[in-house]
């Protein structure tokens, strides 16, 4: 029969401090979150071996006394809310009185500070949360929190950390979503002696967005600010000509508290409308504010989500505020919320959505079924050119009947087995820039792409050091011609998305199919002559049938099917 025991303390928070405390990250949002509720205008975060080893925050804010510094760090202390009604209206980060128990409970943590009215502060040391010492101590106004050995007692999580990069990449999310949005406070996140981020106090979110993100991303932005039946949105959004890949460089906010929120992601995309292209996200740091009394912040222990009373008045506010911004900047799209579900963008192009974890199979699936039809003993060709649909499609005739050839997957195709072949035989054609092009990425990108410095050189990009987070790039892979600096930055989204230390050969492909899918011009008008040769090196190509994600190239309805369609078939006439 089971025995029901009662845990040992020590053990219950252990267990509650893996809620909250993750990784070297989660450590530094909270404490982040602490010194921001406590008013400080100036944050220096310093980490060592990415927050394994060292993490410390320093501010300038209210501080502790010794009562209050004596009791920050046990279970269920918080400054922040007196009674129950509080809860239903919350205006700091913090409320649930647990980080710093949680933390202390898994590290050894030190925490020195002063109030304005006393003339010493306070240094009180812990181990695993056990008080070890207090003393007092000579220190200016604020707190300085210090954390070493993370994890220390907690050996199985320790050892799931990832490597130094992929935390680093996850502290310098953390960071940057803080201080893009405060623009009143000063951030700094040093690394091991490395200033990675250095956002002064200033008067505009803009300013912020420009010493973080550069200044050729602020060129392109739109200011929002509007406000309506008590909701505010303001923020910044990217023209449609500025987008990405993919919604890495999102930034949502509720009262200044980075969320994740698809009712306000899908009232932005809704309103942008048919101005975006299939598969392209566009950048933005936007900031919902709403009565504290209209949210509920206690929906997760990290706060990263919260739930709103009246989704469809901040859908629709949202929604609004954005259009107005389109409006004022003469970029009139014509719809709105209720047609939207009527009027759909004319798709030109459009990709499946791939799911990494099944791609593999799905792919060699479809790659067999569809090479199965064919491979049976005959060839592709000639080719009968008739014309061209929608941009998207060849229309001919070959010896099997009707071709039907999408121009996209035949283009993805022929250039993944050149790039492919090129690669093997390290003979990479690169095209040198006639004027070197100067790239400036944000913290986040800058540090994956120093790290995989040869990776990128393997694949045909050849760039130099710039100053602060900026690239000078000299050459690029031949093969994705015109190549945009924004399908560079994808490539590097796309491999910080993958959150790999090491990059292998598995990684290393589904960048190359990755960077083949997104150098093809999606609805393109192609020429006769084009569209010949096209068909000539799909013919050329070890694997015609499909493209390197697993679609068709080519579907084939032969003249017994279109007799069997016409009803022709058994006729004799
Ligand atoms: P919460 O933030 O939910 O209140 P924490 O465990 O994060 O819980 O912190 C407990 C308390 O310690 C806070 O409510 C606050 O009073 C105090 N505190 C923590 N960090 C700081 C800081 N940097 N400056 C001043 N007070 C702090
Ligand atoms: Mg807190």
């Amino acid at each position: 029969m089971p025995k029901i025991n009662i845990l040992h303390e020590s053990l219950v928070k252990k267990i509650a401090a893996g809620e909250v405390i993750e990784r070297p990250a989660s450590v530094v949002k909270e404490l982040l979150e602490n010194s921001l509720d406590a008013k400080a205008d100036e944050i220096k975060i310093e980490i060592e071996s990415a927050g394994k080893k060292k993490i410390k925050v320093s501010d300038n804010g209210v501080g502790m006394d010794e009562q209050d510094a004596l009791l920050c760090y046990k279970s269920h202390t918080t400054s922040k809310i007196k009674q129950e009604s509080d809860l239903f209206k919350i205006i700091s980060f913090g409320f649930r009185g647990e980080a710093l128990a949680s933390i202390a409970a898994v590290s050894n943590l030190s925490i020195t500070t002063k109030v304005e009215e006393s003339d010493k502060g306070i240094l009180i040391e812990l181990e695993a949360g056990k008080l070890l010492k207090k003393e007092y101590t000579g220190c200016p106004k604020g707190t300085i929190i210090e954390i070493k050995d993370l994890f220390f007692n907690l050996p199985a999580r320790k050892k799931y950390l990832k490597a130094d990069n992929i935390e680093l990449s996850h502290i310098l999310r953390i960071v940057t979503k803080y201080a893009l949005i405060n623009k009143s406070v000063s951030i700094k996140l040093i690394h091991n002696k490395r200033e990675l981020i250095n956002s002064p106090k200033t008067e505009s979110v803009l300013n912020n967005i420009a010493s973080i993100f550069g200044i050729q991303i602020t060129k392109n932005l739109l200011e929002v600010d509007y406000s309506n039946n008590n909701i505010r949105v303001k923020g910044f959004i990217s023209k449609p000509t500025l987008t990405r890949a993919d919604k890495t460089e999102q930034y949502l906010y509720i009262n200044t508290r980075a969320v994740r929120n698809n009712i306000i992601s899908d009232a932005v995309y809704n309103a942008y409308h048919t101005l975006l292209f299939i598969n392209r996200h566009p950048i933005f740091i936007l900031d919902t504010i709403i009565p504290p009394e209209d949210i509920d912040v206690n929906v997760h222990p990290t706060k990263n989500i919260v739930r709103l009373k009246n989704e469809s008045l901040v859908k629709n506010e949202v929604f609004k505020a954005i259009k107005k911004t389109f409006k004022e900047n003469n970029l009139i799209v014509e719809t709105s919320l209720e047609q939207e579900t009527i009027k759909k963008p004319i798709q030109h192009y459009s990709f499946p959505d791939t799911k990494q974890t099944t791609l593999a199979v799905k792919e060699k699936l479809a790659e067999y079924v569809v090479e199965k039809k064919y491979k049976e003993n005959k060839h592709l060709g000639p080719f009968n050119i008739l014309g061209q649909i929608n941009k998207t499609y060849i229309i001919a005739e070959n010896p099997h009947g009707l071709a039907v050839i999408d121009q996209h997957a035949v283009q993805e195709r022929v250039k993944y087995e050149r790039f492919t072949k090129e690669l093997r035989k390290k003979v990479i054609i690169k095209q040198k820039l006639m004027k070197p092009r100067l790239i400036e990425l944000n913290p986040i990108q800058y540090e994956i792409t120093k790290n995989n410095n040869m990776f990128f050189e393997n694949l045909g990009f050849s760039f130099q050091n710039f100053g602060k987070n900026t690239l000078k790039l000299t050459s690029i892979p031949e093969i994705f011609g015109k190549l945009k600096s924004t399908i560079f930055i994808d490539i590097i989204n796309e491999l910080l998305k993958m959150k790999v230390s090491l990059i292998n050969k598995e990684i290393e492909e589904r960048i190359i199919r990755f960077a083949c899918r997104a150098s093809v011009k999606a609805g393109d008008e192609l020429t006769m002559p084009q569209m010949k040769k096209l068909l000539e090196e799909l013919e050329k190509a070890d694997n015609p049938y499909s493209c390197p994600h697993g679609r068709p190239t080519i579907i084939n309805l032969s003249i017994a099917d279109l007799e069997k369609k016409f009803k022709r078939s058994g006729w004799k006439d």
